[in-house]
């Protein structure tokens, strides 16, 4: 059953598709055939992922429901630290940020096609922060299923290192000696040879892949529905697939008061919600590291739900940005005030969030991540130690593990080709 397409209209295709895919052929990126609408209000007592089979088609209700349960078994705690300005907590998973719900959802729709089919994959990963941390943690000790997460040897934090290093058994951890860039060309290289794909099983698990991207739309509704209004939303933005869940949501047919996406220096798409064309821009790096993207994939998705019309995506959704002296300044600020301590990418939009009078209207700030994966940023913003979660201390008490290369395909042909430790 073909309930994928591709944003530029080609390329049906199943759920499996799809996912083992990652992207369709045309340039575009998978979406629904048919957009999702789920009923509003939820069901009285419905547990928070209830509306995961609704948005996220192609595979029996019930699987995808145990798939959404199990990816969101950690809570989504909302704390006032203002009036009627909340931060939702999206950090409680296995690597402190939300990147934990698409990852654990796509890796258990994995895990099942693999069972099915028989067949076995490799999952190739570039990452500059939390995907790859959150994709070792969700494929690890899986059958059927290698994960190859490549990451520059000098452009990552010890503890997002320590994510991927430390786990060992199916998870290879590849320290490349150049930029993110070269990283991501190395997997786009990869992606591009039909015989390396095939020979390998190559998928790739960043939010370009549907599986990743659908689920997180669950904790917007999660949320939404423990307001008696309308809430807007505040999303510290990079690559857009948390917006671009929470507009899946909106479109749906949950209620809300509007978006704002907020971005750090590297902001083309605040200009272009604030009435500028997009123009990509090469990615400048900041304190909130996993929002450095200059040209977001997802604004093709983004265009598609609103059917191109920039002026409709303007009317939901405001665009911001925030300097990095201003998002160090706004976690002390908070800190001081409230006791409470943000992350670098959740400061960035609850910067944004201060600025933007919504009168009597609930603001909701995404917290992508816990503030004790940035110790560095966050302890010179607040000038106090932050409390660093027991699942990083452990793992630093671990061995570490990873292969070296420099950015040649050959060198990580050599790598895929040796069987997995
Ligand atoms: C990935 C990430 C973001 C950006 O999310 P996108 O879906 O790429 O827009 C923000 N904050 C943190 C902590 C992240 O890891």
């Amino acid at each position: 059953m073909s309930t994928y397409v591709s944003t530029r209209g080609r390329d049906p295709v199943g759920l499996a598709d799809a996912v083992l895919n990652g992207m369709p052929l045309d340039g575009g990126l998978y979406v629904p055939t048919r957009r999702p609408t789920v009923g509003w209000p939820p069901p009285e007592g419905a547990t928070p992922e209830w509306a995961a089979p609704l948005l996220i088609p192609g595979l029996e209700p019930e699987v995808i429901g145990r798939a959404a349960r199990a990816a969101c078994d950690f809570p989504f705690p909302l704390v006032e630290l203002d009036d009627r300005r909340f931060v939702l907590e999206l950090f409680h998973g296995p690597t402190q940020a939300f990147k934990d719900v698409g990852a654990r959802f796509m890796a258990n729709v994995v895990s099942r096609l693999v069972s099915e089919s028989g067949a076995t994959v490799t999952i190739l990963v570039a990452t500059s922060g939390d995907t790859g941390g959150a994709v070792a943690s969700a494929f690890f000790g899986r059958p059927g299923i290698r994960v190859v997460a490549l990451f520059p040897l000098d452009g990552v934090s010890e503890r997002q290192r320590l994510q991927m290093t430390t786990l060992g058994a199916n998870v290879d951890a590849v320290g490349v000696r150049g930029t993110f860039d070269d990283c991501q060309g190395l997997v786009k290289t990869c992606f591009a040879d039909g015989e390396l794909r095939r020979k390998h099983g190559l998928t790739s698990a960043n939010s370009i892949n549907v599986a990743r991207l659908l689920p997180q739309a669950i904790y917007y509704l999660d949320a939404a529905r423990r307001f008696d209004r309308p809430v807007h939303f505040v999303v510290p933005s990079g690559n857009l697939g948390n917006l671009c869940a929470g507009l899946f949501a909106a479109k749906s047919g949950m209620p809300h008061a509007g978006f704002t996406a907020a971005f750090n220096r590297n902001h083309g798409v605040a200009d272009f919600l604030r009435g500028e064309p997009f123009v990509p821009r090469s990615s400048l790096r900041t304190v909130s590291n996993a929002m450095d993207v200059g040209d977001p994939s997802n604004l093709e998705r983004v265009r598609w739900l609103y059917d191109d019309h920039a002026d409709a995506i303007r009317a939901d959704v405001r665009g911001d940005w925030v300097s990095d002296t201003e998002t160090e300044r706004t976690i002390t600020d908070v800190y001081r005030r409230t006791g409470y301590v943000l992350d670098p990418h959740t400061a960035v939009a609850y910067a944004s969030a201060s600025r933007h009078d919504l009168g009597a209207t609930p603001v909701v700030v995404l917290a992508t991540a816990h503030p004790g994966k940035f110790p560095d940023v966050v302890e010179r913003a607040i000038r106090a130690p932050v409390k660093i979660p027991p699942a990083i201390r452990e793992a630093r008490e671990r061995n570490e593990s990873m292969s070296v290369i420099t950015p040649k395909l050959e060198e990580l042909k050599r790598l895929l080709n040796r069987s997995s430790s």
